[in-house]
């Protein structure tokens, strides 16, 4: 008999069963993919870590958080500076000056900030009715048409005229030449990969792996006195009142025997006609210099049940579905529900770690 029974190696159950097992509790954590770490799983590729469920940065301000995963992993220098690809022109993202600069030639911060002003008064816009005209209120029609556009509707699927203008409130737009997308005080890639930094985690703990706990609920159940399941909610009720919706991510990953393919982590595609998103390379975010490379081209798709869930649906309608399934889990005496499936919530990486310290505290 375990003391706790951590349903999913990611992140949150790797956290939990840390803590518990250092708290003295017996634990023994399972999961229905072949390895450990959950979404950050990195798979190492001609010496590449390739991050296989899309590429992942980790960033935070949470002092605590950052001190915790410096336990287990040095991070490096890493900074996520996106570039942007228009039709072979190339530039510099979050918008700043370095892009502003490309864009029109300006070399002040006063000159963008006019020729900003002055496309925003052509357009004339007062009342931005959709995301287009929300757009282009905020950052002009050039920045718009070459950096915002095609982007958009490709990651929504529709056309920006079709989109809601409160999608984007603020867009980061910067009048220094900082290219760090994040404003985040700490920020890196932990060397050697996620998933040795979630294996030092779980250090001394038993993992099975290849464990469905859907399929043998009742006895997985009758090892523990508690149950920590960071899988799915409504799985979990065997979707019982609807199954909650999620937006997908497809990833083509491909090993190419060149050393150098873009130059940098992250290219997006913001034109149109190109069919995916962004292509990542996995190397540059350890600073690689294999003679080989890898990279990831990635499509907006549409999620269907079966499909591996990414992003939680922010409607009314998910939030509603959620809230009963919610109320379900309350009246699991034995179960603790955690983590992006169990709460269905997009959390950052320092918010799962965050959210799962918290826990670790009050159970
Ligand atoms: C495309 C993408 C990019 C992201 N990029 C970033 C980023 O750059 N920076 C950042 O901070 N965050 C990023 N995130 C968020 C990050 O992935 C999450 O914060 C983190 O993975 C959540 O960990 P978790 O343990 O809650 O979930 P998961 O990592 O999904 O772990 C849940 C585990 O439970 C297992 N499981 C589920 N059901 C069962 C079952 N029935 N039986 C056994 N096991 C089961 C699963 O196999 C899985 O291993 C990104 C997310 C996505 C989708």
């Amino acid at each position: 008999m375990y003391d706790y029974l951590i349903v999913g190696a990611g992140l949150y159950g790797a956290v939990m069963a840390h803590e518990m097992k250092k708290r003295g509790q017996s634990v023994l954590v399972i999961d229905k993919r072949p390895q450990i770490a959950g979404n950050v799983y990195t798979k190492e590729v001609e010496g590449i870590h390739v991050h296989q469920y899309g590429a992942h940065i980790f960033h935070t301000n949470n002092k605590e958080v950052w001190d915790y995963v410096n336990q287990f992993a040095t991070f490096n220098r890493f900074t996520n500076s996106p570039v942007a690809n228009y039709h072979g022109e190339l530039y510099s993202l979050p918008f700043n000056m370095y892009t502003f600069n490309k864009m029109w030639g300006v070399v002040t911060p006063k000159e963008a900030k006019e020729k900003i002003e002055a496309q925003r008064k052509e357009a004339g816009i007062t009342e931005p009715k959709n995301l287009e005209e929300q757009a282009i209120s905020l950052v002009g029609t050039d920045i718009y048409e070459k950096l915002i556009k095609g982007y958009t509707e490709k990651q929504w699927g529709r056309k920006c005229t079709e989109l809601p203008s409160f999608i984007i409130k603020r867009l980061p737009v910067r009048f220094t030449f900082d290219n760090n997308y994040f404003n985040a005080l700490y920020q890196g890639i932990p060397i050697g990969g996620y998933t040795k930094m979630v294996a030092n985690m779980l250090e001394g703990i038993e993992v099975r792996l290849n464990v469905d706990y859907l399929e043998n609920k009742d006895e997985y159940d009758s090892l523990a006195k508690k149950v920590i399941y960071t899988g799915p909610i409504d799985a979990y009720f065997n979707y019982k009142l609807g199954n909650l919706e999620y937006r997908s991510v497809r990833f083509e990953t491909e090993l190419l025997d060149e050393p150098n393919f873009q130059g940098n982590a992250a290219v997006n595609y913001t034109d149109s006609e190109t069919p995916w998103t962004r292509i990542i390379e996995h190397k540059w975010f350890e600073f690689n210099d294999q003679p080989k490379t890898v990279i990831s081209r990635e499509y907006s798709s549409e999620w269907k049940l079966g499909d591996e869930p990414y992003y939680p649906v922010n409607d009314e309608k998910n939030g509603n579905l959620y809230k009963a399934y919610k109320e379900l889990g309350e009246k699991e005496e034995k179960v603790i529900f955690g983590g992006r499936l169990g709460e269905y919530k997009y959390y950052d990486m320092d918010a799962v770690i965050a959210a799962a310290l918290e826990k670790s505290r009050n159970v």
